[in-house]
């Protein structure tokens, strides 16, 4: 058993986070619930601070996309950090949260029209440019608003990073980014110099997620510098700026070893500094944009057990009230996790079950093979690390509402977002006039 952050157990042998029993949190908010807290959710922005901005004056902006919502944008915004969105739906989440937007950075492999219009009319920081058809498309949006728009180009630096198929970014087959190996990104630097609607900053790479490996960082960082000589060399532009991405992997089950961010942030910067001075150059402004290793941990969920179903020598099922709707890595990734029977922390680990979701999916499995006390219909069933790409990747399937989310601290507990309810699940339906007289002709004609 690894607790997290404020987790501890209490002498009813519940689980507590942030100083509130979360047998009362089911009580008085329902299950599924995400719990949030807030101490280990600062705490994971503030090791960032420390370790980059003031050890090495570099800027941290948090991958929004992990968990965005108001709250979480203000305590962001009072942590010192930037954000990175990727998405109009981000940015206007941002915006309503009154971040400020010259530390907004937007990201996305298709921005359409209307979100690039909206970046330049919100003026975000930077842009983070991923293509040619982007960079032509900016180009004449910042000319018909008068501006010059800033920019990072997104680069594919070819490291491998050891981590699950779908979540590396910076081989070269990847949907992201300018490859440099090919030519492609030094032709795009070169396009970027001729757009007079373009001002080029610098450039990005963003590795993959889920990273236990530093020397990764280490060989982005010193392939990136290589890039930035090459560049110089050549076209006699000298990048100022630098953004690593994010990606440092998080605990999630027996066996996930984190580095600790300090180590991750002296591993790449001597790497970058080291390669910087080989060239004789500056070393740029560096940025980096953590999301899971942020929010992720600083994240639950709570369950209740149902039904369960024992198929003898084959396997116990234990179902739970959410499942893929509130967390899809499991069926997208085959992510593992841990999880706790949170009324009865205390009891000893008898058997050995799988928890399934209750979705019309024989897929939606959130847990195989775990141990756990014997589950009872009624249990709490409490999954860890579920901040990070939990609340920002569900969904309707099945049409269930999307559960609460509350900040828990000290003892208090408040929403942060609602529940849904039904009337949410056919708010954008309508039904279309025509399909209403048919109606009444069928019944009519009977
Ligand atoms: C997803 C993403 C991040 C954050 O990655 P984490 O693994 O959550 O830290 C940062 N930058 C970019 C461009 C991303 O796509």
């Amino acid at each position: 058993m690894k607790l997290q952050g404020t987790m501890k157990v209490n002498k009813n042998g519940h689980l507590e986070i942030g100083g509130c029993d979360t047998v009362e949190l089911a009580k008085r908010f329902g299950t599924p619930l995400y719990v949030i807290d807030e101490a280990l959710f600062r705490q994971n922005c503030r090791a960032y601070y420390r370790a980059f901005t003031e050890e090495h004056g570099v800027e941290v902006i948090y991958a929004s996309k992990t968990l965005s919502n108001l709250a979480v944008c203000h305590m962001v915004e009072q942590e010192g950090l930037g954000l990175d969105v990727v998405s109009g739906g981000e940015l206007y989440t941002a915006a309503t949260a009154r971040f400020p937007m010259g530390r907004v950075y937007f990201h996305g492999n298709n921005k359409s029209t209307e979100e690039l219009r909206l970046a330049l009319e919100y003026k975000v920081g930077r842009i983070v440019v991923d293509n040619f058809y982007e960079l032509e498309r900016l180009n004449e949006l910042a000319g018909e608003a008068q501006t010059r728009a800033k920019i990072i180009l997104r680069l594919s630096p070819g490291v491998e990073a050891h981590t699950h198929e779908y979540i590396k970014t910076g081989q070269i087959d990847s949907k992201f980014g300018l490859v440099i190996e090919n030519g492609s990104a030094m032709a795009g630097v070169k396009y970027c110099l001729e757009l007079p609607h373009i001002e080029l900053k610098g450039f990005h790479c963003h590795i993959g997620s889920q990273i236990f490996e530093l020397d990764s960082y280490a060989h982005a960082a010193e392939t990136m510098m290589d890039f930035i000589h090459t560049v110089y060399r050549e076209t006699d532009y000298l990048a100022e700026e630098l953004n690593l991405g994010g990606g440092l992997g998080i605990y999630y089950f027996n066996g996930d070893q984190p580095r600790p961010v300090k180590e991750y942030a002296d591993v790449m910067m001597r790497a970058l500094q080291e390669r910087a001075a080989s060239y004789d150059l500056p070393v740029p402004r560096v940025i980096v944009e953590p999301g899971r290793s942020i929010s992720g941990p600083a994240g639950s969920t709570l369950y209740t057990v149902g039904a369960i179903k024992d198929i003898p020598g084959i396997r116990k099922y234990v179902a739970v009230d959410g499942g893929m709707g509130d967390n899809p890595r499991p069926a997208l990734y085959q992510s593992k996790y841990e999880a706790y029977i949170a009324n009865r922390m205390l009891e000893e680990v008898e058997e050995k079950v799988s928890i399934a979701g209750k979705c019309c999916e024989s897929g939606d499995m959130l847990i195989w093979d775990i141990e756990l006390p014997a589950p009872q219909a009624g249990d709490l069933l409490v999954v860890a690390s579920t901040g990070a790409y939990n609340y920002s990747m569900s969904m309707n399937y099945n049409r269930l509402p999307r559960p609460a989310m509350v900040l828990v601290s000290e003892g208090k507990a408040d929403v942060i977002v609602k529940r849904e309810d039904y009337t949410d699940l056919i708010r954008n339906d309508v039904i279309p006039e025509r399909l209403r007289s048919s109606v009444m002709k069928l019944a009519s004609s009977r």
